[in-house]
């Protein structure tokens, strides 16, 4: 059972005068449903109540994209007609639909959002003078390599040294308004990944200090790299908070112990599952069954569990269109009535 709504009231109500009363009565709903669910199931059934992160304050907006323009990494471009024919679907969608009817393309149509948001930023790269590129979101930054992307100019001799200036610029930032570092820490991507899939993994990943500002694309916003726009396409409202690495945990059952704190980590949650159901955890997954909350003995945890095989992936490139010749095809038929194109 999920509850997103916790989530969606700290991203628009933190920090407002009336925020706390609202978040609080949030968290008071959620509990009443939390209730009656946990009334409908066995007594000796075990719970694990968790959140996947914690909430707090956005105090900027960095415009990754334009911030690597600025530094010399990427080279804007003209948008191609590819692009500027999503640009016009895009902002047609965001003109004539009422809020209610753009709930419903946003879900309807999310791919395909996803993907005109991907593609216009795709083809307003030059792509044989960038460097390192970012889609926005998630402070991700790819390097255009030679040999993998498919207009790669970076040489994989220069990737190392790339990386690292991109990183030492980065941890200098300073925030505009207070004059304070901005980033804790720029991590590659064997840092943070393992396993088969790593290759598809951003190259470097921002870390913002204690995780207060809040990453975009700003391809609309000229050329600042900094902004207190706060708006998302993800919500109606401006944001005010975002995500923060620590969530919750909480274990409750008849052979878990009472009281006793334990420090997890995400990819706990899932082993720790599987133990309490005695199935065995396959050799492959991450994270570790969390043996410290039950008390002893009570589970006898089949061990050797499966193999995941390792298989290996198609890396996807971000430069193709992501859409399918189908849906360009309905794209261009949709501008075409309405007078778009000729
Ligand atoms: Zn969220």
């Amino acid at each position: 059972m999920v509850f997103s709504s916790t989530d969606h009231v700290q991203h628009i109500l933190w920090g407002h005068p009336k925020g706390r009363d609202i978040i609080e009565n949030t968290y008071e709903i959620v509990d009443e449903y939390l209730r009656k669910f946990l009334a409908s199931l066995p007594e000796d059934a075990t719970i694990i109540v968790m959140s996947d992160h914690g909430a707090g304050a956005i105090n900027g907006i960095v415009y990754l994209y334009n911030w690597l323009a600025k530094e010399g990494y990427l080279r804007r471009g003209q948008l191609n007609l590819q692009g500027a024919l999503f640009r016009k679907f895009k902002d047609y969608l965001r003109r004539t639909l009422s809020t209610r009817s753009r709930k419903w393309v946003r879900a309807a149509l999310s791919r395909l959002r996803n993907g005109l948001g991907e593609a216009e930023t795709a083809s307003s790269i030059e792509w044989n003078q960038t460097k390192a590129y970012s889609f926005g979101t998630y402070d991700n930054i790819y390097i255009n390599l030679m040999g993998r992307n498919p207009s790669g100019i970076v040489k994989p001799q220069d990737y190392n040294g790339l990386c690292e200036k991109i990183s030492i610029k980065l941890l200098g930032l300073v925030d505009p308004k207070t004059g304070d570092k901005m980033v804790e820490c720029v991590y590659r991507k064997e840092e943070l990944c393992s396993g088969p899939y790593t290759e598809q993994a951003p190259d470097l990943v921002v870390q913002w200090r204690d995780y207060t500002y809040f990453t975009m694309k700003g391809i609309d916003k000229g050329e600042a790299d900094f902004g207190d726009d706060l708006k998302v396409t993800a919500s109606e409202f401006p944001y005010t908070g975002t995500h923060r690495l620590e969530g919750i945990f909480i274990c409750k059952g008849p052979h878990v112990r009472r009281k006793h704190q334990v420090r997890a980590s995400i990819m706990d949650v899932a082993p720790t599952a599987l133990h309490i159901l005695g199935e065995a955890v396959p050799s492959g997954m991450d994270g570790r069954v969390l043996h410290e909350l039950f008390e002893e003995g009570l589970f006898q945890t089949p061990t050797g569990g499966d193999e995941i095989p390792e298989k290996k992936v198609p890396i996807e490139t971000k430069e193709v269109s992501p859409l399918s010749e189908e849906e360009e095809t309905s794209i261009r038929e949709r501008l075409k009535s309405l007078g778009y194109l000729d």
